[in-house]
């Protein structure tokens, strides 16, 4: 019996803390008619989130006369690590439970070596949690652009010639983090994540503009992962079979050959031009290329004209097979909406630009690693004489 009433109020207290993620700041009275529970109930319960350093107080509002204390999340209270691995590149994202951004860093990396980047990454993380003095830290989730295999924790990524890399045993080895704090996924399905998070549609499409095309499918507000974990992988649905080119997967004319990003770069440019250098961020290259659209340039319009048009052929499967409520294109689709996502019509399917851009997977990342905290709040430890004592890295091992 014991144990059942504690799972019970540990429900409810991940309840409460979600129910003021999603509406906050609230009153005691408004928190108890959102989550459903009684009003008697949510006073001990908020105590306790109180007591964890959680939640502070936050004014107070007058409802029908009547003066009531309004309850907010605490900002920075407990921070997620999100890390991101892309050809070249790596980045760092701190998410607290707000959502908020408190750190985003990004740096060279030369990828194609899993023992190199493991090491980068492992630098990343440790530099992230000596950014967090008074933050409980919840967990740290890489995203990957590619296959990711979460109850081995390993990775396989064509563009980064990764096979079965064990990323979750390697970081834990480099930086003596527990395993159980320890997580990894697609870089689609975390930037659907990204995208939903706070956002009422319930059924999305997230499609990433990169090198590689993945897509994060969120049905009834829930990611859909597919029997084998490869739910999303549209990149490689074939397209053209007999005219289109050859793909990295071995088959021809997968749509990724048409609208991913190295495809789109060949369009617009010969190879010595300078969007082709590795050295560049790719917002660095999408701006380049935004100025010569603006600018009238012939071939990069042509591109983009094309780019789109294949664009719409693929997201038109996409919108027949799932019937999302919104399609948010990311990656470099975002970085020039007015050509690739202003001209999309898919019916009654919203076709947005990411707000996060090349940024989405990182976020992500970063909010998925704040998951453990948001399932069950208790594992983040009461403060011994209040919140403002802050905690320490190991804060929330309990
Ligand atoms: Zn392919």
């Amino acid at each position: 019996m014991q144990a059942q009433t504690e799972g019970r109020r540990e429900a409810n207290l991940a309840l409460l803390l979600r129910t003021l993620r999603a509406r906050g700041p609230l009153s005691r009275a408004q928190l108890a008619a959102g989550s459903g529970l009684s009003k008697a109930t949510v006073a001990p319960l908020l105590v306790n989130l109180e007591r964890r350093g959680l939640t502070e107080r936050a004014g107070t509002t007058t409802t029908q006369g009547r003066p009531g204390e309004l309850v907010q999340l605490r900002p920075g209270a407990v921070c997620g690590i999100g890390l991101d691995v892309r050809p070249g590149h790596l980045g760092a994202t701190i998410t607290d439970l707000t959502g908020d951004v408190h750190l985003r860093r990004q740096t060279r990396c030369d990828t194609s070596v899993p023992e190199h980047a493991l090491d980068r990454l492992a630098d990343l993380t440790r530099a992230a949690l000596e950014n967090l003095p008074r933050a409980d830290w919840a967990g740290v989730t890489v995203a990957v652009p590619g296959r990711a295999d979460r109850t081995a924790g390993t990775a396989t990524a064509t563009r980064l010639r990764w096979r079965e890399v064990a990323v979750v045993d390697g970081l834990a080895a480099r930086t003596g983090l527990p395993l159980d704090r320890l997580d990894l996924d697609t870089e689609a399905n975390l930037a659907a994540y990204a995208e939903h998070d706070g956002d009422p549609v319930d059924d999305l499409v997230y499609l990433n503009g990169d090198h590689g095309v993945a897509a994060g499918v969120i049905a009834n507000g829930a990611l859909v992962r597919g029997a084998d974990n490869r739910a999303g992988e549209v990149g490689h649905v074939v397209l053209d079979p007999l005219g289109g080119t050859c793909c990295a997967c071995g088959r021809r004319g997968c749509w990724e050959t048409q609208v991913g990003l190295d495809a789109f770069l060949h369009a617009c440019a010969p190879r010595d031009d300078r969007v082709h250098d590795p050295a560049l961020a790719p917002t660095e290259r999408m701006a380049i290329l935004r100025g010569r659209a603006e600018r009238g340039d012939a071939r990069t319009l042509d591109a983009l004209h094309r780019t789109a048009e294949a664009l719409a052929s693929g997201l038109s499967v996409l919108t027949t097979l799932l019937n999302p409520r919104k399609i948010v294109l990311g990656g470099y689709f975002a970085a020039l909406p007015d050509w690739l996502v202003a001209p999309q019509e898919q019916g009654r399917t919203r076709v947005t630009a990411s707000a996060l851009g090349f940024t989405a997977g990182g976020k992500g990342a970063a909010l998925a690693a704040l998951r453990r905290v948001l399932d069950d709040p208790t594992v983040v430890p009461v403060k011994e004489s209040g919140p403002e004592t802050g905690g320490s890295h190991e804060g929330a091992s309990a």
